[in-house]
C-alpha cells in the first residue's frame, strides 16, 4: 500500500478518467478528486445535443454512478474550487481554507466559455452551453422561444443549431468568419454543413458580425448585424470560443501560453504537476506543433498517459486525435488533424449526406472528415494508430476496399 497523494484539480473527463485509470494499473495510494462543481461528474458533449432535445436524461449524463468512485476508494471534493497552489509546500489550498497535501497534482481545469462581447449581452434570454447548469436553464426557456440566433458558427453554435430546428423553431447563425467551423475543418467540409443546415431550415449568415443586442424589460429581443439588419429574437444562444482556466497554474508560477505548458509526457514546468485536457498547450506529433485540444479523446488519453507515468510506465503522449460533432441527423466524425492540408478526396456521395473527404499533405494521409460514414472513420483510426499509410491512389480508387485493409491489417498487427 502506498502512502502517496495524488491529487486531481477539475472533475472533467480527463480528471476522473485519471483516477480510475490510477486505479486500473494498481495506484493504491490516496487519490482526491476536487471539483468546483457540485455535481457528480458528468459528460458535456450531450449538453448542446441529446440532453438539450430531452434523448438523454440527467442520469445518462454522468461519467460514473456514485458507486464507482466507493468502491475504488476514490475520495470526491465536490463544489469546493481550489483556490491556490502552494509548490513549496507542495498543498492545494480550497476556498474554505482547508489545505491538502500532495505527492503529485494533476490540473484537468478545462476551459470556459467567452463571453459575448457586445452591448446587451448581459440581457435575460442569452445563454451559452457548458455546464449541466447552463443546459438546464437553456431548456427551460428555449420551449417558449419562437425566434432564436445563434452568435458563432462552431461545433456547439451548430450543433445547437440543429438542436433547436428539430424542435421546430425558427433558427439564425450568425458566424464572423467567412465559413463555419474554420478553424477545425477543410472549406469543402464547411460548405456541406452550411448548405445541409440550410436544407433544414436554418439561416446561416457567414462573414456577418453583430453589433448589438436589443432588448425589454431586461429582455432580450433581438440581434442588430452591422450591416444594419435586424434579427427578432426570443433566446440568443452564443458559442463564440473559449477562455482557458489557467489562472490557478499562473499564480502558482507554472508556464502558461495558450494553456498550461507541458512537455510530451504532460509533465508541467514543475515536476510535481501535470496538466491534462482542453487546459494543457502540449507537443502533438500529428499538428506537428504544440496545440491544445478540445476533444473527450483529447482528455481522456492524456490522463491515461499521466496514470502510466505515475505508475512506472512513461510514455510520451502520441493518441491518433479524433473528434465527432452530431448536428441534427448529421454525423460528424474526424481523425487525425487537417493543418496544412494540399489536396482533398472524396468518397461517397456528398449530395446523399454520407461522405468522406480525405485530406492529404505531401502524399500523405494527415485527416479523415466523414459524414455519416463510421466504417471510413473506423478504419483510418486503426490505420493511423498502426502507423500504416494508404495512398493518394488507392483512395482515389472506388475499387479499393478500406474497410477490409484496415481489418486486414488490424488482424496481422495482432497476430
Ligand atoms: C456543449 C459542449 C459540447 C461538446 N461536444 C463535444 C463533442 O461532441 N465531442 C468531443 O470530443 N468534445 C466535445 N466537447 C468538448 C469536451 O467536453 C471537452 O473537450 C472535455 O470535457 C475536456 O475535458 P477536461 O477534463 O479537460 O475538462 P472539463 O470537462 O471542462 O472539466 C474541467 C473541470 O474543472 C473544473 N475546474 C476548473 N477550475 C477549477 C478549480 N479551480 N477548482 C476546482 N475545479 C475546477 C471545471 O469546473 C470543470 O468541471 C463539448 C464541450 C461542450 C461544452
Amino acid at each position: 500500500m502506498s502512502d502517496e497523494t495524488h491529487i486531481i484539480i477539475g472533475t472533467g473527463h480527463g480528471g476522473v478518467q485519471l483516477a480510475a485509470s490510477l486505479r486500473e494499473l494498481g495506484f493504491s495510494g490516496r487519490i482526491v478528486l476536487i471539483g468546483e462543481e457540485p455535481d457528480l461528474p458528468y459528460q458535456r458533449p450531450p449538453l448542446s445535443k441529446g440532453y438539450l432535445t430531452g434523448a438523454v436524461t440527467a442520469e445518462g449524463l454522468l461519467l460514473r454512478g456514485a458507486k464507482f468512485y466507493e468502491d475504488r476508494d476514490i475520495e470526491l471534493l465536490l463544489g469546493e474550487p481550489a483556490t491556490l497552489i502552494d509548490r513549496a509546500a507542495k498543498e492545494v489550498e480550497l476556498r474554505s481554507g482547508r489545505r491538502l497535501r500532495y505527492d503529485h497534482l494533476t490540473l484537468a481545469l478545462g476551459v470556459r466559455n467567452r463571453p459575448l462581447p457586445v452591448p446587451g449581452g448581459e440581457l435575460d434570454g442569452v445563454f451559452s452551453v457548458r455546464s449541466i447548469d447552463d443546459s438546464n436553464r437553456l431548456r427551460e426557456h428555449i420551449e417558449a422561444a419562437e425566434n432564436i440566433v445563434i452568435i458563432g458558427g462552431g461545433f456547439i453554435g451548430l450543433e445547437l443549431a440543429g438542436g433547436a430546428a428539430k424542435l421546430g423553431k425558427k433558427v439564425t447563425v450568425v458566424e464572423l468568419a467567412p465559413r463555419v467551423m474554420a478553424r477545425a475543418v477543410t472549406p469543402s467540409l464547411s460548405a456541406f454543413f452550411e448548405m445541409a443546415h440550410r436544407r433544414r431550415g436554418v439561416e446561416v449568415l457567414t462573414g456577418t458580425e453583430v453589433e448589438r443586442l436589443t432588448g425589454e424589460s431586461d429582455h432580450v429581443t433581438g440581434v442588430v448585424l452591422k450591416e444594419g439588419r435586424h434579427l427578432p429574437a426570443d433566446i440568443v444562444l452564443f458559442g463564440i470560443g473559449v477562455v482557458v482556466n489557467s489562472e490557478l497554474a499562473e499564480a502558482a508560477g507554472l508556464a502558461v501560453e495558450d494553456g498550461i505548458v507541458v512537455d510530451e509526457l504532460l509533465q508541467t514546468s514543475d515536476p510535481f504537476i501535470s496538466a491534462i485536457g482542453d487546459c494543457a498547450n502540449h507537443p502533438n506529433v500529428y499538428a506537428g506543433s504544440r496545440i491544445r485540444l478540445e476533444s473527450v479523446q483529447n482528455a481522456v488519453d492524456q490522463a491515461r498517459c499521466v496514470a502510466a507515468r505515475l505508475t512506472g510506465h512513461p510514455t510520451p503522449y502520441a493518441d491518433v486525435p479524433w473528434f465527432w460533432s452530431d448536428q441534427a441527423d448529421l454525423k460528424l466524425q474526424m481523425v487525425g488533424l487537417p493543418v496544412g492540408a494540399e489536396r482533398n478526396i472524396l468518397r461517397g456521395d456528398r449530395e446523399a449526406e454520407s461522405f468522406s473527404i480525405f485530406v492529404f499533405k505531401a502524399g500523405r494521409l494527415i485527416a479523415v472528415e466523414s459524414v455519416n460514414r463510421p466504417a471510413d472513420h473506423m478504419a483510418v483510426r486503426t490505420l493511423m494508430k498502426l502507423g500504416i499509410e494508404v495512398s493518394e491512389e488507392e483512395i482515389d480508387d472506388p475499387s479499393f476496399d478500406l474497410k477490409a485493409f484496415a481489418q486486414a491489417k488490424r488482424k496481422a498487427a495482432v497476430a
